[in-house]
């Protein structure tokens, strides 16, 4: 067995994990980066890109939708699925080359298979021994399936990559980002799409706003929404699989049913044992504020960890920690409040800091002032269906400091970004009323809110 020496090993090539080794190595580190399957995790090849993609597609099928509002004369278009997955595919293999690429450019030796610890400075892959005094577990997760009879028979947010063509009638199970987001893509893209959730909402770490919105749209759309009807069993059926439920719902038959009910992450079989680090109950490993793992030299970034299991929040604490250990930069670390995000459903949620009920919760309710808007975009004004947007700012103490900003309806995916740069910077509503409103557009609801 070969052994190589490092200063720095990083277990897993996903978002958090290639950001990290490569700015480790920018610092000068030599490092080391295992990865068991395509560069760029979750994200590039089962995520936000894919997703993305056909995100986009399905706001083209609105858009022609709504294209004899605005005097097109031809009719919509019919979509070629298994092209758009051909295209989406190949812009996934470029940047998988893309992320290969780079890792060579930073001097990053990439070692392919599966990794697992031997002792806490070791690591094996496929038959060579890496060691290093710092290693960073970047190990991410997967979809979580129930147990429950024939679960088997649906697939998950990774099946529904691999569709090669549009399923006629489908299911999605869940009530978070991947279920809202599949659910409207589907709809969009043509299939028969029911929702089916547990309980009497969506996006319940929202701001309540927020999801009974969107359950109103994702109705208007044509999407069933099926609330506080628990899934107690598949089964199979000629014709698709057969959903029995736990209430006196009739069973059902769809194409394809899609579990969407969160991640589990990635610590099973990568040898947590053989170093100390006990993970927490849901699996997830723990760590401070400073990604340190109970364990000295051995750190965890990225949705491994449990916190905000998002893109940009692995990379930006995978840097942080670089710059930390290698970088001369003692007390660098991620700052996890006020984290901006958006759902890419149809029409997109932006949401950042508290809502309302978690800022009421903080500060009592004498210190927190609301202000929302309700308004039908320009882009309705020609067209006779509409679909209404809403913002909320929520405000506290006397100077009405802004620590939620809330927004669902068209563009509020591209809206937020610099929204979130003002309420990280403090912004109080008094800053908002005094920028000039750019017209016409939804944004500018933001600062005109009375
Ligand atoms: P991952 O990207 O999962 O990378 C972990 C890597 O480790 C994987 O490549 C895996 O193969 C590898 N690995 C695991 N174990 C081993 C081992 N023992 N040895 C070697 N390699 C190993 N986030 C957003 O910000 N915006 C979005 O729009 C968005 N959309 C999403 C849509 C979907 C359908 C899903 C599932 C997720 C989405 N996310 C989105 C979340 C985002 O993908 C994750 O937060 C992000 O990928 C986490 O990065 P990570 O580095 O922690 O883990
Ligand atoms: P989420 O954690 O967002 O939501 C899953 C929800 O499904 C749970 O909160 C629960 O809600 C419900 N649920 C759980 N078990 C069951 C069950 N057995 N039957 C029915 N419903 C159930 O998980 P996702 O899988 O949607 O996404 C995982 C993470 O990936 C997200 O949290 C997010 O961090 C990231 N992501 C980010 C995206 C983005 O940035 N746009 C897009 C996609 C994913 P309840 O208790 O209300 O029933």
């Amino acid at each position: 067995m070969s052994k190589h020496e490092f200063d720095f090993i990083v277990l897993g090539g996903g978002s958090g994990g290639i950001a990290t080794a490569r700015r480790a190595a920018k610092h000068g580190a030599r490092v080391a980066l295992i990865e068991a399957g395509r560069l760029g995790g979750t994200c590039v090849n089962v995520g936000c890109v894919p997703k993305k993609v056909m995100w986009h597609a399905a706001d083209l099928a609105h858009k022609f939708a709504d294209a004899p509002g605005y005097g097109f004369e031809s009719s919509s278009p019919t979509l070629n699925w298994n092209r758009l997955v051909v295209h989406r595919e190949d812009y996934i293999r470029r940047l998988n080359g893309i992320y290969g690429r780079n890792l060579d450019k930073d001097g990053v030796t990439v070692f392919r298979g599966r990794g697992r610890f031997v002792d806490t400075h070791t690591l094996e892959v496929d038959g060579e021994r890496l060691s290093a005094p710092h290693i960073l577990i970047a190990t991410g997760g997967f979809p979580t399936w129930p147990e429950i009879t024939g679960a088997s028979l649906g697939t998950d947010s990774d099946g529904f990559f691999a569709l090669d063509a549009r399923p006629e009638r489908v299911a999605v199970v869940g009530s978070g980002y991947i279920a809202v987001e599949l659910a409207g893509v589907l709809q969009a893209l043509g299939a028969q799409t029911t929702l089916l959730l547990r309980k009497d909402h969506v996006l319940k770490y929202f701001d309540a706003m927020l999801g009974e919105t969107l359950i109103g749209h994702m109705r208007d759309a044509g999407i069933e929404v099926v609330m506080e009807t628990p899934v107690a069993e598949l089964s199979e059926d000629g014709a698709g699989v057969r959903v029995h439920y736990a209430t006196d719902r009739a069973p059902e038959t769809f194409d394809t049913l899609i579990w969407a009910i969160g991640r589990t992450p990635n610590t099973h079989g990568i040898g947590l044992d053989r170093v100390g680090v006990e993970p927490d109950a849901g699996g997830y490993v723990p760590v401070d504020d400073y990604q340190n793992t109970s364990v000295e030299g051995v750190y965890a970034v990225g949705d491994v960890t449990g916190r905000a299991e998002l893109t940009p929040v692995a990379i930006a604490a995978g840097r942080r920690l670089a710059d930390r250990l290698f970088g001369g930069q003692a007390d660098r670390h991620l700052d996890y409040a006020n984290i901006p995000t958006v759902v890419f459903s149809h029409p997109p949620i932006g949401s950042v800091g508290l809502s309302e009920a978690e800022a009421r919760e903080r500060f009592g309710d004498g210190a927190v002032t609301v202000y929302e808007t309700r308004f039908n975009s320009l882009y309705y004004g020609v067209l006779e269906h509409k679909v209404a947007s809403r913002m909320k700012l929520v405000c506290t103490g006397d100077e009405e400091r802004i620590v939620g900003a809330h927004v669902i309806g068209d563009g509020a995916d591209e809206m937020l970004q610099g929204f979130a740069v003002a309420v990280r910077m403090g912004a109080t509503k008094r800053d908002f009323d005094d920028t000039v409103a750019i017209h016409p557009t939804s944004a500018e609801e933001f600062v005109t809110m009375t």
